[in-house]
């Protein structure tokens, strides 16, 4: 187990939960030497995920207890390994969900290794070496330097960080749909939380009419004036859903509750993608009729590979896009974490591991 691995001789501070009640607690645990491939990093901010509280509350059964959570890591490189050339001390850099994947495999052989079957995440993850992995709520990561992307000098740290896992979650389906350099479409983007927000502000920085879909009204104003969205639909509002048919080229479904799609289906015209990166934990109910109809396709995403990572930063440095976000102390993470399980977050939540937005 991680704690014997020899080479495990880093000492780390962090936080972890210890069992299904969630609470997060201080942990002392410790990480692998860093290694050839490898590079250290001084955690200065990570991300909040919902992600992060389906584990340390074993809801999908597969939690490996102590769990320290956190896939949206920035900070400073302060070590880097023998073979290391794209990166050096003091440079500034991200983490996301991957920590591992085969190398081998024809996915990861074409460079979608987000695919890779052996995939294995920076947290509740195992390693090459067979270690347990633990995640960005801590002070120091230690990761191979292939799954490390560079934050453009021009974004700060703190509201970069959630775009390691949201904002690459909504980046990949827009760039595979074609939405990056040809303008001018129709986008919906259903939801607007954690991943909806940064995908309007993707949608209008690559010059698209965005449109929101929520069953919340008092969103519409927000979507609007403060991010720039083009219009708004009340998708509980069949009037509303019903004169909007056919004038969608592309939606975005970020919605993680229950919720039928036959009717957002109906919202996209002829021959239009609708992207699943939300996941409800029931199976969709997807009718058959507005597939059929329209000739329309249903299909999911998941993150992004890591050349997608570096490209979306980039796109972000070039465009000015970062998450808009509340800054956390390491002293309130359970009160962050329960005040996420209700939404009450705009849009995401950043933990200040090193204690950097108090000194100023
Ligand atoms: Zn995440
Ligand atoms: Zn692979």
């Amino acid at each position: 187990m991680a704690q014997t691995t020899p080479n495990h001789t880093m000492t780390v501070s962090g936080w972890a939960a210890h069992d299904p009640s969630g609470k997060i607690t201080p942990h002392t645990f410790k990480r692998r030497e860093n290694g050839m491939n490898d590079v250290t990093i001084k955690i200065l901010y990570c991300g909040i995920c919902h992600t992060d509280i389906h584990h340390v509350k074993n809801e999908w059964g597969i939690t490996m207890y102590p769990v320290v959570p956190g896939h949206e890591i920035v900070g400073i490189i302060t070590r880097v390994g023998n073979n290391v050339t794209n990166f050096k001390v003091g440079d500034r850099a991200g983490v996301g969900c991957m920590a591992a994947t085969c190398l081998k495999c024809e996915y990861c052989k074409d460079g979608i290794e987000n695919y890779c079957d052996q995939v294995q995440f920076v947290y509740n993850g195992i390693f090459w070496d067979g270690s347990i992995t633990y995640g960005g709520y801590s002070e120091f990561f230690v990761a191979d330097h292939r799954y490390v992307v560079r934050v453009p000098e021009n974004l700060p740290m703190d509201a970069a960080a959630p775009l390691l896992c949201a904002g690459i979650t909504v980046y990949a389906p827009m760039k595979d749909n074609n939405l990056i350099e040809s303008p001018g479409k129709r986008i919906g983007i259903v939801g607007l939380g954690g991943l909806g927000h940064i995908a309007v502000k993707f949608g209008k920085a690559f010059g698209h009419h965005v449109t929101i879909i929520s069953t919340s009204p008092n969103k519409e104003k927000e979507a609007k004036e403060r991010l720039g969205a083009d219009d708004f639909i009340l998708s509980n509002n069949s009037e509303e859903m019903q004169a909007k048919k056919r004038t969608l080229d592309f939606i975005l479904d970020t919605v993680s509750a229950q919720h039928s799609i036959g009717p957002t289906l109906e919202l996209l015209k002829v021959n239009g993608t609708l992207v699943i990166v939300g996941a409800p934990e029931k199976p969709i109910d997807l009718p058959s009729f507005p597939l059929i109809f329209g000739k329309r396709v249903v299909k999911g995403s998941m993150i992004g590979s890591i050349k997608e990572t570096q490209d979306m930063m980039d796109v972000c440095g070039k465009h000015n896009i970062t998450c808009d976000i509340e800054i956390v102390s390491t002293d309130n993470i359970n009160e962050a974490l329960n005040r996420l399980v209700k939404n009450d977050v705009k849009y995401r939540f950043v933990l200040d591991i090193a204690g950097e937005s108090s000194k100023v």
